[in-house]
């Protein structure tokens, strides 16, 4: 029997194996959500890009006031894309300014409209102002020719608002991962099929491209293919040259119709495979010419806890991400969960708020085959290699799944 490889070993295999991406392209900044920056990219401009008050009230120069009580007039107005125009300075004098106006170069203060009384064009100061109070200085975000974001970033939403903010308007990214997928398993049938005895509907396909979705991919679908060594090597022959990996699911395993490993080890190498992982096991990872092999075990949820383990990882590493370590938190168990020592354990879970603790439950029954146990789960709880069953009341490690559905949890269990 082959040795099983430790989680944290096949991890660094795999890291060390793959080679990022070279290929680059430029794309408009409204579509570089999800991709990944080949370059640093200097800010052009400064942001702000001129001093701006961040209230509505009157701009003042705070050395010219002698405190409460002190008097000023009112020679004009900066509304937000509007200046006050005039010269100044003449030292009684303020300016009624608006948020995101620009602030007259002379003046150093807003002073809130509530922190004055105002008669005709005069106001009388309430407080005492201190220079820069209420004030956006230019540059204060960042300053032109200062680095924005550097290569390697992932641009999400909030990135890529950034960029805009800086008119920013493209951006070179790596280019996509290709990546091709298939199904493997003679009882696979399509939803949207009547059923024949003996059939299930093939869920792995789904799962992967949903969540390859969050991944700066391109999707190759090549659908479903059966318990056949001949039509498996030529599936996977055809596509290698053409993709930057391969994603299976099904056929990994030690049964007389899983044809996938002895296929990856005519066509490339087989890395590793045999990981002590549950569920997850039999992940077979390889590689056929330059297309990276992740062949995925056929369970639903199997396949979903080995892409998010290492399908994921291998994405962010081909497209430049650097790695990042998943944050664990630590929670209360609030039922036993069962688990015999050996291989470290994902169980899928509802993590809620108790008062100030976070308490953490399994969803039931943890078979691999079982979907349910993913539907209403917003985070895997961390059941170590070297555990026996865990009782109710002790401290578990848990990792969010990266979903919504961890801001409508309950707290009822
Ligand atoms: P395998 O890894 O091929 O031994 O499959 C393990 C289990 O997962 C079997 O019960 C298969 O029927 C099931 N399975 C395999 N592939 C899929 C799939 N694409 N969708 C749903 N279930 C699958
Ligand atoms: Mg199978």
């Amino acid at each position: 029997m082959t040795d099983m490889l430790s989680i944290d070993d096949a991890v660094t295999r795999l890291a060390s194996s793959i080679q990022p991406i070279k290929d680059t392209e430029t794309v408009s900044t409204a579509q570089a959500s999800l991709r990944v920056l080949a370059n640093d990219v200097i800010a052009p401009i400064s942001l702000p890009p001129f001093t701006s008050s961040a209230m509505d009230g009157y701009a003042i120069k705070t050395s010219a006031h002698g405190g409460i009580g002190s008097s000023f007039r009112v020679v004009g107005t900066s509304f937000a894309g509007s200046p006050y125009q005039a010269d100044g300075p003449t030292d009684q004098v303020a300016v009624r300014i608006f948020t995101g106006a620009v602030v007259p170069d002379w003046a150093d203060a807003v002073v809130l409209q509530e922190d004055v009384a105002r008669q005709a064009a005069t106001i009388t100061l309430k407080e005492t102002p201190s220079p820069g109070d209420n004030i956006r200085l230019i540059g204060h975000d960042v300053k032109k020719g200062e680095l924005l974001l550097g290569e390697g970033t992932k641009l999400g939403a909030f990135e890529v608002s950034w960029l805009a903010a800086c008119g920013v308007a493209s951006v070179t990214v790596v280019r996509q991962v290709r990546v091709a997928i298939f199904s493997t398993g003679d009882e696979l049938q399509d939803p949207g099929q009547p059923l024949s005895e003996g059939q299930i509907y093939d869920s792995n396909r789904t799962a992967l491209t949903e969540l390859l979705k969050e991944k700066p991919v391109e999707i190759a679908d090549l659908g479903r293919l059966p318990d056949d060594p001949v039509a498996i090597e030529e599936a996977i022959a055809e596509t290698s040259d053409k993709v930057d990996l391969i994603v299976t699911s099904g056929g990994v395993s030690v049964g007389d119709a899983d044809y996938l490993r002895p296929v990856i080890q005519k066509l490339g190498e087989l890395t590793f495979w045999n990981v002590a992982l549950k569920p997850g096991k039999p992940i077979a990872v390889g590689r056929i010419e330059n297309a990276l092999f992740l062949g995925l075990p056929g369970n639903p949820v199997s396949t979903i806890i080995t892409y998010l383990l290492f399908v994921a990882r291998a994405v962010d590493a081909l497209s430049g991400v650097s790695a990042l370590e998943p944050l664990t938190m630590p929670a209360i168990l609030t039922n036993t969960l069962r688990h015999s020592r050996g291989r470290r354990e994902y169980q899928r879970g509802i993590l809620s708020r108790s008062g100030d603790v976070l308490c953490v439950r399994s969803t039931g029954d943890q078979s691999s085959n079982r979907l349910a146990t993913l539907a209403g789960a917003n985070c895997l709880i961390v059941v170590p290699e070297s555990a026996d069953s865990i009782e109710k009341g002790a401290v578990v490690d848990v990792l969010l799944l990266a979903r919504e559905a961890h801001h409508v949890v309950n707290n009822s269990s």
